[in-house]
């Protein structure tokens, strides 16, 4: 049976949202229980209890989620803010019960700018639907993860997420100009009009990444780019994932490619059989240029010039093209690792003379400390200082017992993220921290730790706002 105070706060989560945007349905608080975190799949799949809130909210609009904030505030309930809940860290999972807060319902297209090239919407809008209604007229955002259908815009901001066309047209944070956010005490605020000013530090740039610890985030604009008006693929394989790193570092010296994947010699095997069906080894290298077909021309011919210092094998506009268009199904069940497989992706990020180093540690950290496990890797974000590793373990023959499998699992993590942060690495690129690297935090940071706990405890004194998230 509700207690009495229970149905108090109730009717006032209902008066802020209106009646039947509130739930408390068993239904509803199992589906909020599990994202993409292994874990929590993990802890599903066995039946075990799920991480379930009190209240699902869903409002309309930011006045409606100050409401909700404020209430929550006076009574000292932990708020967790939920988009698509596709992101794998745990980190939209109500881990200390309280009110779930689901984006969804605030997803209006509120303003094109053709002038200034901008866009600007709710952020529980799916990512696809902006996308869509910015090719409506003739232009993209430029932000394509996998997660397109499934990611909203607030989560894509809010883990400081990243799509395959990063390499030229930037991550999130390079593509968003402002945002609108809630403060934990109900204030909305709103960052300056541009992302480039001397007025300080960047305002937005401290909510974009926070991970839902410092706020919600209920409106955001972003830069509209034309479309491209050729974009041409390209292949190679080179002899090995070292020569691959040191051809993109010239590469993205000379040019920006929109994609610019490589591939580790093991990856490249299974990579290549999945696009063409065939057998290769080395490291495999697929790229788009696009743009101006007489500048696309320009850069190909560079293109070609670095290459040839590596002595790779050109294999060709094919299976570059077909990478592409099989971008998505990559992720699709029969092509995905899934349960009962245990896996994990540690993306890390570092600078070129750190890329390799860091490589080989995680993958003998990892590799010849749990037997079973196998560790593949591709680099598929590039800057002008450093690439994205984009590493899985992968076990296809986890403990079933999920308290052995849970222990193992963090293990295994502990290990990869320890060994690239020994070597120079960043915890992570674009995938966040949430609940699965919570702990971490402090081992990356140090003493700069401090920054970030006064900010939430600045911003957020009753720690309502994604509890465990983030380390904070
Ligand atoms: C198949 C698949 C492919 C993927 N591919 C990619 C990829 O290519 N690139 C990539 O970056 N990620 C990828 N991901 C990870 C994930 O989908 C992204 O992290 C996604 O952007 C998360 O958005 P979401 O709306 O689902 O967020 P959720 O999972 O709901 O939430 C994630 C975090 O954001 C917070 N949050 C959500 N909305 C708001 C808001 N409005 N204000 C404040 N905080 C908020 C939550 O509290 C939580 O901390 C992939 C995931 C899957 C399952």
């Amino acid at each position: 049976m509700q207690s009495f105070m229970f149905n108090m706060v109730l009717s006032e989560l209902e008066d802020a949202c209106g009646r039947d945007n509130v739930s408390i349905s068993t239904a509803d608080k199992l589906s909020y229980g599990v994202d993409y975190f292994w874990i929590g799949r993990k802890w599903a799949d066995a039946g075990r209890p799920l991480p379930t809130a009190d209240f699902i909210v869903r409002p309309g609009s930011p006045e409606a989620v100050s409401k909700v904030l404020k209430i929550a505030n006076y009574y000292k309930i932990p708020v967790q803010t939920w988009g698509g809940g596709s992101g794998s860290q745990g980190a939209a999972l109500p881990m200390a019960g309280g009110i779930l807060l689901d984006t969804k319902r605030m997803n209006k297209l509120i303003a094109v700018d053709e002038m200034s090239r901008t866009i600007t919407a709710e952020t529980g809008m799916i990512f696809q639907t902006l996308e869509w209604y910015a090719g409506e007229r003739g232009y993209s955002i430029q932000h394509i993860p996998s997660c397109l259908t499934c990611g909203t815009v607030g989560g894509a901001l809010a883990h400081r997420g990243i799509g395959i066309m990063s390499t030229k047209y930037g991550k999130i944070d390079d593509q968003c100009l402002s945002l609108e956010v809630v403060l934990p005490n109900g204030d909305i605020i709103n960052t300056l009009p541009v992302p480039k000013h001397a007025a300080g530090p960047d305002l937005m740039q401290m909510f974009i990444g926070s991970e839902g610890t410092l706020g919600v985030i209920t409106k955001a604009t972003f830069k509209l780019f034309e479309l491209p008006e050729t974009r041409k693929f390209y292949s190679f394989l080179f002899k090995t994932f070292g020569d691959g790193i040191l051809a993109g570092r010239d590469i993205l010296q000379k040019m920006k490619p929109s994609i610019l994947r490589l591939y580790d010699e093991a990856e490249t095997v299974s990579i290549i059989k999945k696009i063409v069906g065939v057998e290769k080894h080395g490291s495999f290298m697929n790229l788009a240029l696009e743009g101006n077909a007489e500048i696309v021309a320009i850069e190909e011919k560079m293109l070609r010039e670095i290459i040839a210092r590596y002595d790779a094998f050109d294999t060709g506009e094919e299976y570059g093209e077909k990478w592409y268009k099989n971008r998505v199904t990559f992720f699709y069940p029969g092509h995905i690792m899934d349960i009962p497989q245990m896996f994990g992706t540690m993306d890390t990020v570092a600078t070129y003379d750190r890329v390799e180093p860091i490589y080989y540690a995680m993958k003998h950290a990892i590799e010849d400390n749990f037997e079973g496990v196998r560790f593949i890797a591709h680099c598929s974000h590039w800057y002008e200082w450093g690439t994205m590793i984009y590493d899985r373990f992968i076990m296809d023959h986890p403990p079933e017992d999920p308290d052995e499998a849970v222990r193992l699992h963090n293990e295994i993590w502990n290990a990869g993220v320890r060994a690239a942060l020994e070597n120079g690495g960043v915890i992570n690129d674009h995938h966040g921290v949430g609940l699965k690297l919570s702990r971490l935090m402090k081992e990356q940071y140090g003493p700069a730790m401090q920054v970030f706990e006064a900010l939430k405890k600045g911003l957020d004194p009753n720690g309502i706002m994604n509890p465990y998230k983030l380390g904070l």
